[in-house]
């Protein structure tokens, strides 16, 4: 099948049957993601829990509950998201993923992004937010935002750190409180970018790029 062709559905149908790291031989269902094909927003987590491996959904245990109110305080609905995870099976007793596992996986995250192309992903916890900050700390940059290829990276602590941690509950709500501030930016830049570039199609990065290697 041509690359063009691919869809959501069939990258969720090859993890499902996907052997590629040693978490395939633990798992009950693998948990591919659900949303909106077009969400304007994602949601990266960890990898998929007890409840999660059972039903082949993301988020549907404890930190899910406390995803939902977290989704609600900034306004959002689940159904309304694209939530996804950077493993796609869980890692047995909930263990971190290791780098192995991240690195086999992480095709399939990459093809989920390119073909839903949200203008904000947020991540959850130190794995998701280590695919756009290599080196950072969670406790410097959460609910702060960056843009990384056109996206809006927001990194927030993973809703599970809240549930074991009640001290950071606060910061994790006042992080989620101020998303539709976030939202309402990001959707006048790309406004203010696709009117730019129709006022000057000659600023297409690309064709910059092209322009660049002509000297
Ligand atoms: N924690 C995660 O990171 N992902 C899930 O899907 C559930 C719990
Ligand atoms: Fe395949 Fe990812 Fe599951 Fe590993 S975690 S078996 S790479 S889908």
């Amino acid at each position: 099948m041509a690359d063009s062709e691919i869809t959501l559905l069939d990258i969720a149908q090859e993890i499902r049957t996907c052997n590629k790291c040693v978490l395939a031989s633990s798992r009950k269902n693998a948990v591919p993601g659900e949303g909106p094909p077009q969400a304007e927003i994602m949601l990266i987590g960890e990898g998929p829990g007890f409840y999660e491996n059972e039903q082949g959904r993301p988020f549907v245990g404890q930190a899910g509950k406390y995803l939902d109110e977290l989704l609600n305080l900034a306004g959002l609905k689940r159904e309304n998201v694209y939530i996804t995870n950077v493993v796609k099976c869980r890692p047995p007793g909930n263990r971190d993923p290791q780098e192995e596992e991240l690195i086999a996986c992480r095709d399939y995250l990459d093809h989920q992004i390119a073909l839903i192309n949200p203008l904000i992903i947020v991540t959850l916890g130190r794995f998701s937010m280590a695919r756009y900050f290599h080196d950072a700390k969670i406790s410097l940059v959460h609910g702060r935002y960056t843009w990384v290829n056109g996206q809006m990276i927001i990194p927030m602590y993973h809703p599970a750190a809240g549930l074991h941690q009640p001290a950071l509950k606060s910061a994790i709500e006042k992080d989620f409180s101020q998303l539709p501030g976030f939202i309402e930016k990001a959707r006048l830049m790309k406004i203010s970018n696709a009117t730019e570039s129709q006022k000057s199609p000659a600023k297409n990065p690309e064709e910059d790029a092209t322009q660049l290697n002509l000297f």
